[in-house]
Formats: structure tokens, sequence, C-alpha cells
């Protein structure tokens, strides 16, 4: 078997980006692309904007406490989507096999490519060259014999870079690097690793598939395997999103009453990388994971989708008051969810066909 060649592009600072390409008088200076509000999170901001800390993600008032001279600016999601039609064109020309993961980002399998072009590294730099000629904005890749390192290379000379992992670097570049850069490693599992002593990859090459398994479960025997620059998982062209969710564990657990405030930060989050798809969900789900990793899911769909983050919000604090435990079950974990997406037309003809 020969070995695959990916590559995973990434838009430098897309929103905030393609806001400066249209407006020269924002080029050069710091842009957060963000809807105003207590609770707003920023969607994109400038290399500019990022020198001052401000970073996605970011609640706006610690935005605008970081640089309070930063032009901010809402989002304009018709126009980046039109912009994101325009890349994954180029893309095209390249491979059949895209699979977007967002707007601005995606993994392309370049093992056979449609242009004649001798290495993955010279479809990445061509890309590069005809994305910078045609759109007029910058994109970091990464090459690597899969998706995984191909998405850690993209990051490695962000902005404007372009690495090359190639199958024979693996060994010498991944133990090196801090557990927190393999997928789904986020802050809790990294603290909950760091005090079984291991801090970088090659520590968790120390530890067997058993002892990960026993820790960790399923996700214990996926990191076993990231560890060894192992990721079979194929580019899926076109697959159309499912659900957008995200979730968080509590630093302890807590009652079902004291989730409020972190139900109402995912809810945001959600409903902002819910703004980002071209189609619209309807449904609303709540999860929790109890303190012994029972899986609890509750799910409301209104007749017509969400129209606002509010909305989102109320419907997800509602849907406690489905969750039947004892009141003093403690709960390690909540997620907020949306799901069944639909096209926008589709949604309003089904909605005439009821009325
Ligand atoms: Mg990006």
């Amino acid at each position: 078997m020969t070995a695959r060649k990916i590559v995973h592009a990434d838009m430098d600072a897309f929103y905030a980006s393609v806001e400066q390409r249209d407006a020269p008088e924002l080029r050069g200076r710091p842009v957060v692309v963000a809807w105003r509000g207590t609770r707003s999170v920023v969607c994109a901001a400038s290399y500019e904007a990022r020198r001052f800390g401000i970073r996605s993600a970011m609640a706006v008032v610690r935005a605008e406490r970081l640089c309070s001279d930063a032009v901010f600016l809402p989002p304009d999601f018709p126009r980046y989507r039109a912009v994101s039609r325009l890349v994954l064109e180029i893309f095209k020309r390249h491979t059949d096999l895209v699979e977007p993961l967002s707007l601005d980002e995606a993994y392309l399998d370049v093992t056979e490519n449609k242009t004649g072009l001798l290495s993955a590294t010279e479809v990445a730099r061509t890309i590069r060259a005809q994305v910078l000629e045609e759109v007029g904005l910058t994109v970091s890749a990464g090459v690597a014999p899969n998706k995984f390192l191909a998405k850690i290379a993209s990051d490695w000379r962000k902005p404007n870079g372009l690495y090359v992992i190639r199958p024979q670097d693996v060994e010498d570049f991944l133990p090196p690097l801090p557990v927190g850069r393999l997928p789904g490693v986020g802050k809790v599992t990294e603290s909950q690793l760091e005090k079984i002593g291991v801090r970088i990859v090659g520590d968790l090459r120390g530890r067997t598939l058993q002892e990960l398994e026993a820790r960790f479960g399923r996700h214990g025997v996926r990191m076993h395997e990231l560890a060894r620059g192992i990721d079979e998982s194929p580019v899926l062209p076109d697959r159309p999103t499912q659900s957008v969710s995200s979730e968080d564990t509590f630093p302890e657990d807590v009652l079902l009453d004291h989730t409020e405030a972190m139900i109402v930060q995912l809810a945001d989050k959600t409903w902002t990388a819910s703004r980002k798809e071209i189609r619209v969900p309807r449904t609303v789900v709540l999860k929790l994971k109890t303190k012994e990793f029972r899986i609890i899911t509750r799910s409301f769909t209104p007749t017509v989708p969400p129209s606002s983050c509010e909305e989102l919000t109320r419907i997800a604090l509602s849907l406690r008051a489905r969750v039947d435990l004892d009141r003093r079950q403690l709960y390690r974990l909540v997620g907020v969810g949306l799901s069944n997406f639909s096209d926008p037309a589709e949604q309003q003809a089904q909605s005439t066909l009821f009325e």
C-alpha cells in the first residue's frame, strides 16, 4: 500500500482577512469580527489584533478590554460563503476528494491529483499561489500522510505558510509535541495526563494500550494510535454536516441547577458555529454526563428553526426540566447541540406545506 498524501488547507484569519481585503483602510489594523453584546464571542481576529492577545471564541468584552482601538465588525456570512465557494473551486481543480470542515478549512486527498503535478508539496504550493492570485487571500497548508498530521502541519508555519511532514519525518516530529496538539486532547484530558506524568507525545508513547484504555476508554485507544502517527480516517468529500455542538467538562462536578452559566456559554459557541453552515439546523440537543459517566440527552424540535442565540439558549436551558434524575445527582459535563440540518429553501417549502 502506498502512503496517502493529505493536504490540510486553512485560510489565515479568514473573516478578518476578507474584511481587510475589501476595505484597504483596514489593512494593517487590528480587526475583530464579532457581534457586539455582553455574551458574544469573537468570530475572527486579524493577526494585528492577535498581537494584543485577542483570539477567536474569546468573549467580546474581554477583546474590547485588550484592545480598545480595534475595529469591531459584525460578521457578514453570505460574503464569506461566496469567497469560500471560490476557494473550494480552486481545491477541486486538483482533486475530487475535498472535505470542507468549515468555511475556511478543508482536507484534500491528493494521493492522486488531477493536474499531473509531481508531488503533494507541489500541489499545496500551487493551491496557495492560485488562492492568492485569484481570491486575494493567503492560505496556510500542511502536507502529511494523514489528516491529523496535515492539520498540525498547516498550523506550523501560520500565517501564509507551508509545512510538509513526510512519512519518514513522523518519528522525529511527533515525540516532542505537547499532548494538547493531538486532536481530542483538550484542557481536561491534558491535565489528567499531566497527573500521570504525560506531557509530550513521547511520554504518551511510553504508556501501554491497556493503561490508556483503562483510564480513558475508547479515547485512550485513539490517543495510543495518534501518538504513533496512526490515523486511517479517510477524506470524505461533501459530507453534509449532521450536527454542530460544543461541550465542556466542569472543573468540579455540579448539580443540574448549577449548569446554567455553562449552558449559556456553550449555546453561544454552538450558535456561532452553526451560522457558518450553508444549511439551517432545527433540533436543539442538551447533553449531560453524570458523575458516573452516564450520558443523558434531551432534544426539542420547534416548528420553526431557532432564529437567535437567545432562543437556542432558552430551549437548551428548558430541556433540563426533562431530566428526571435525583435532584442530588452530580454532573461532570454538559453540551449544547443543533442538528437536523436542511436547506433554508426546503424548510420554507415544508412549513408552507403544513400551513
Ligand atoms: Mg483558518
